[in-house]
């Protein structure tokens, strides 16, 4: 049985007719920049977090920037995150003027904890970047006790949720990637600014637009990096399904764990009160180009993640001189294997892929 390692079209098929609809409709406003479906979209998403403001700016990455910027960190500040997770993570403090500062996982949980962050902190710390790696919430409620702003990175973990408050309102300000293949995707790039804190959104706002208001006076050196009026219009047409579509994902581990595959490969570990959205499902195996390889003759679709952790990485040189070793990065990075998962993984594809999984024991 072939099983691919995503499948963003499915859920997405009975959505199309409507989707194609508001589309007409934006292209009939004629209004295309940061307009009324991105006022409403904000709105929405602001209300299914549960937090007073959002955001909509063009991709992910900028929205790391741009409210690290918000948060107050300036040049030469440093930055704590964690090694094991996607480049932009990083690079987007980097591009804010900050120095990254990086810091270790628990390879159980594949996420930081207060004793990987602890090991990072320094007098210059200005932030904490907390990425809910995969789709499972980051311990950020724990991080707060060390008083440092704390930036949720949930661009892998929209409809997730840790003892009931959404991911994406745990931090004092997250970011959202709504790239196609991230849990609440649009059709082409898009990100978003979660906050509580009415100056953060102020700032943010006004960075988004070159760092104007009123687009006359420019008070800081800003981005053009907005949320455009048709992915805005796609997203409120998607938002309403994303707690359905994160329980398919969970649907989808546990009919992994049914089938038993725990016996054959490291599952991950989730924090106490944590409902993860399972952007990947990444388990861990000594050999996992072994169990690729044997996955692969079998049609099931797998992916190795982040193998040269973002310290390694030539662009960060600079910035990892003094990085003392990571065991649970390298740990990771050695023996991750995401497995398929989807909102629609069915309990056959389950078994298929725990058979495929099996059978390089
Ligand atoms: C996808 C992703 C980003 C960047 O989002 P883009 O929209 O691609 O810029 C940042 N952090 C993490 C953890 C991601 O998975």
């Amino acid at each position: 049985m072939d099983v691919p390692l995503f499948d963003t079209e499915t859920p997405l098929r009975p959505l199309k007719a409507t989707i194609l609809a508001r589309v007409a409709e934006v292209i009939e406003r004629g209004v295309f920049i940061l307009g009324p479906e991105v006022e409403a979209f904000e709105r929405e998403l602001a209300d299914y977090l549960g937090v007073r403001h959002v955001v909509g700016v063009a991709n992910g990455t900028d929205a790391i920037t741009i409210a690290l910027r918000a948060l107050d960190v300036r040049r030469g500040d440093e930055v704590v995150v964690p090694s094991f997770t996607f480049y932009a993570s990083v690079e987007a403090i980097v591009t804010a003027g900050a120095r990254p500062i990086f810091c270790d996982v628990d390879p159980a949980t594949r996420n930081v904890s207060c004793e990987t962050v602890k090991a990072a902190l320094t007098r210059r710390t200005r932030a904490i970047v907390a990425v809910d790696l995969f789709g499972s919430p980051a311990p950020v409620p724990e991080l707060r006790r060390f008083g440092v702003p704390i930036l949720e990175d949930a661009a892998q973990a929209a409809g997730a949720s840790l003892d009931s408050r959404r991911a994406g309102a745990l931090g004092d300000a997250a970011t959202f990637s709504f790239y196609p293949s991230k849990n609440l995707g649009c059709f082409g790039d898009g990100g978003a600014i979660a906050t509580d804190d009415d100056h953060v959104a102020d700032l943010a706002r006004t960075l988004r637009f070159h760092g104007s208001r009123d687009k006359q006076t420019f008070e800081y050196v800003g981005y053009n990096s907005r949320l455009d009026e048709l992915q805005a219009a796609i997203l409120r047409v998607v938002l309403p399904e994303l707690d359905g579509f994160a329980a398919g994902r969970r649907a989808g581990t546990r009919a992994y764990e049914a089938a038993g595959l725990g016996a054959h490969v490291g599952l991950p570990a989730v924090l106490e009160g944590a409902e993860p959205a399972w952007h990947l499902y990444v388990v861990t195996h000594p050999r996992p180009e072994v169990v690729a390889a044997c996955a692969r003759e079998r049609g099931v679709q797998t992916r190795r993640y982040y193998q040269l952790p973002v310290h390694r990485q030539p662009a960060m040189r600079r910035f990892a001189i003094d990085t003392p070793p990571l065991p649970g990065t390298d740990e990771l990075a050695a023996t991750n294997l995401a497995l398929p998962i989807s909102a629609v993984l069915d309990d056959s594809q389950a078994r298929a892929v725990v058979a495929a999984v099996a059978a390089a024991q």
